[in-house]
């Protein structure tokens, strides 16, 4: 793989030091005006069958082709988004692609599943379901083909009013996906009262298991708890073969992480996956 052919940057545009508060206002305006403008790209995350190989899922991951400053990554745009509300219009842009994109696949024949990231804000807005059913009709996707991520954070400023939005999309028949499972608090209470279909367990009890027992007891718990709940469990950030064999022997479903691709822009992402297939096929035939 081959980083520069993908165009990605490494150099990280640093929002606090670059900017003081005139310089950030000046940015979140250039945000604004860059959402509307059609700067916001996805990049693709390859999700795959722990036991079959096969690709199942992207995870959609938000950049921001900033006109002079390069490819903005999340962590320099998002929280600025977030305080300064432009998290609704980002989130529809992001869906609008991403809805786009799962279909055009879907008519393709790769019936790839994509993964969408909310916000805190995005669940008090109480008009998202209804865009969302929009979306979905629009394109023609199967909701099953979408898969919203909240983390548990997200619930706390009004859990009441967060619980509603998320009940209603997965009523849509969209599947909720808990992000990061283990880095907030209440968890289990959150699994219980939610009608969650998928956990993603957080990079860091990927990164320990090898070498942290404790960390590898917890996985092992989680994965079986989430099981007997019937979720579908997806580790993120695994990076070596180790991992991937520890995780298929504690039965995790899927795994995500630079093993298999970084987030790609969406053409290098189906360049990536008939290369994958073929190998994955060839090993099994
Ligand atoms: P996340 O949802 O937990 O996404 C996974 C992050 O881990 C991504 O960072 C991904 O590039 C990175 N990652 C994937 N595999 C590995 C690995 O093997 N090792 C390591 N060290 N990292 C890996 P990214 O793209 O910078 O996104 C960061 C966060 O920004 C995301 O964390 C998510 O919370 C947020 N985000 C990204 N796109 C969106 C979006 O469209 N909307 C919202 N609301 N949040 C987004
Ligand atoms: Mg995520
Ligand atoms: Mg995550
Ligand atoms: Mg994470």
């Amino acid at each position: 793989y081959d980083a520069k052919r993908s165009g990605r940057r490494v150099e990280h545009y640093d929002v606090d030091r670059h900017g003081d508060s005139s310089g950030r206002l000046a940015l979140v305006e250039e945000l604004r005006a860059g959402v509307q403008r059609g700067e916001l790209v996805l990049h693709h995350q390859p999700q795959v069958d722990v036991v079959t190989g096969r690709t199942v899922g992207v995870e959609a991951l938000v950049r921001w082709a900033h006109p002079t400053r390069g490819l903005l990554q999340p962590a320099d745009f998002l929280p600025l988004a977030e305080v300064h509300g432009l998290m609704g219009p980002l989130t529809d842009e992001v869906l609008t692609q991403a809805v786009a994109q799962a279909a055009a696949w879907h008519r393709s024949g790769q019936g790839l599943r994509v993964s969408v990231n909310l916000s805190a804000s995005n669940l008090l807005d109480t008009g998202l379901p209804q865009r969302v059913a929009g979306l979905l009709a629009a394109h023609d996707l199967p909701p099953s083909a979408l898969v919203l991520e909240v983390t548990e954070t997200v619930l706390l400023s009004d859990p009441d009013r967060s619980l509603a939005v998320v009940a209603a999309l997965a009523a849509l028949g969209t599947t909720v996906s808990i992000d990061d499972f283990g880095t907030g608090y209440a968890s289990l209470t959150y699994l219980h009262q939610l009608p969650v279909g998928e956990l993603k367990l957080d990079r860091s009890f990927t990164a320990d298991l090898l070498t942290d027992g404790r960390a590898g007891a917890i996985v092992a718990s989680t994965i079986r708890l989430a099981h007997q709940l019937g979720l579908r469990v997806v580790a993120e950030g695994v990076e070596d073969p180790a991992t991937l064999l520890h995780l298929r022997a504690l039965d995790c479903d899927e795994t995500q992480g630079y093993l298999h691709a970084p987030p790609l822009p969406a053409t290098e992402l189906e360049e990536w996956r008939t290369v994958h297939e073929r190998q994955r096929t060839g090993a099994r035939h």
